[in-house]
């Protein structure tokens, strides 16, 4: 590893933050609960996408205790759209979690914040740094390519060992002054300057001690193996309506999307399936539906996640009746009306199907 003074770096990068840094919401506030929410939307999202949910978030909650008021699915709802839903039950969860256990107040440092459930040591490095101005370094994606390319570090990123060498590399290079500033300098570096395809290297203030740059080794580092491919799940929706009404049921846990709201689902480890087929398996399940009933899917609706791709077809199914109360039970199911259907929170996936089939309007943000 390439040896380069800390207090160069950390000058070149608080002087160079100084110039270019972005105006985001939460760098004006030293309120932890406004900085851990923020923390918490931006992960695995980018500033653009994930600033109007901030707003929106910080709007409709201003603080801990009015998220932890909320109902799960008023926070589900308003998280649509931004994905990986865990996120958004967690965070529900650790506002609980504060107002319950810690008197609506953030643990003030990084140990403690460490124990909030969806708090891992990034999240905990930030709030710490940013609220209590403690000196720990944050690690990123974008700290882990401005580190690996400035030392010429060829530890592969990607393999959870590597982390050690790093957050100590990170940990020596935060000045004791201005830990906050910092954290954000390096990792705003990161997501402008030193990006990942196109790095600005002629204007850069750190090119004459950059490992990479001087060996010809920006675009090799930082090594991270490749993740593997993403499964592919082909699923099958059962809209069954009757007069106005759909019907939807809750996701259970251990599945992708758990607390969101989807229609009646048989999943086939092929994307063809017979509507025969289809049926026998929904007469199993106690659902009275003949093939005649069944109108076929006009389209395939794709999703893709981070570790799974999945193509769905709906099929809408209309009933002359309600469906059967031990039926409902059976199956999970409830009758919602469009309005109903629309306050629910649901994945991207449901909703454009409800816009294309003329359920929903497209208010969607
Ligand atoms: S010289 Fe290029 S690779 Fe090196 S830190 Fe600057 S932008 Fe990144």
């Amino acid at each position: 590893m390439a040896s380069i003074d800390p207090n160069f770096i950390s000058f070149a990068l608080i002087r160079w933050y100084g110039q270019h840094k972005r105006a985001l919401p939460w760098r004006d506030t030293r309120d932890p609960y406004r900085i851990w929410l923020s923390e918490i939307i931006l992960q695995q999202t980018r500033v653009a996408q994930g600033l109007p949910y901030y707003l929106r978030f910080a709007e409709a909650y201003p603080t801990v205790q009015d998220l932890a008021a909320a109902s799960e699915d008023e926070v589900l709802r308003l998280w649509q759209g931004l994905g990986y839903y865990s996120r958004a039950r967690n965070m529900h969860y650790t506002a609980r979690q504060v107002v319950q256990d810690y008197n609506g107040i953030f643990p003030h440092n990084y140990a403690g914040l460490l124990r909030l459930r969806g708090v891992g040591s990034y999240t905990a490095a930030a709030i710490a740094s940013f609220a209590f101005g403690e000196q720990v370094a944050v690690l990123d994606g974008n700290v882990f390519r401005v580190l690996a390319r400035l030392f010429g570090i060829t530890d592969d990123i990607a393999v959870p060992a590597s982390r050690k060498t790093f957050q100590a590399l990170a940990d020596s290079l935060v000045p004791a002054d201005a830990p906050d500033t910092f954290n954000q300098a390096i990792m705003e570096f990161g997501a402008i300057q030193c990006t990942p395809l196109m790095p600005d290297c002629m204007f850069c203030p750190l090119q004459q001690v950059c490992f990479a740059f001087n060996h010809g080794m920006v675009q090799e580092l930082p090594v991270k193996s490749k993740a593997k491919a993403a499964q592919p799940r082909f699923f099958h929706y059962f809209v069954f309506r009757h007069q106005h009404q759909y019907y939807l049921r809750k996701r259970l846990a251990g599945d992708i999307w758990q607390g969101l709201y989807d229609f009646y689902l048989f999943e086939s480890p092929e994307k063809h399936m017979p509507v025969g087929e289809l049926v026998k398996e929904l007469q199993q399940s106690g659902l009275q539906v003949e093939e005649q009933q069944v109108q076929l899917p006009r389209k395939d609706y794709k999703h893709v996640l981070s570790h799974q791709k999945i193509t769905a077809r709906f099929y809408l199914i209309e009933t002359k009746s309600r469906l059967r109360e031990e039926v409902l039970k059976e199956t999970r199911l409830a009758a919602f009306s469009a309005a109903e259907i629309e306050a629910l929170p649901k994945p991207v996936l449901i909703s454009s199907y409800l816009i294309d089939a003329g359920i929903l309007v497209n208010l969607e943000s």
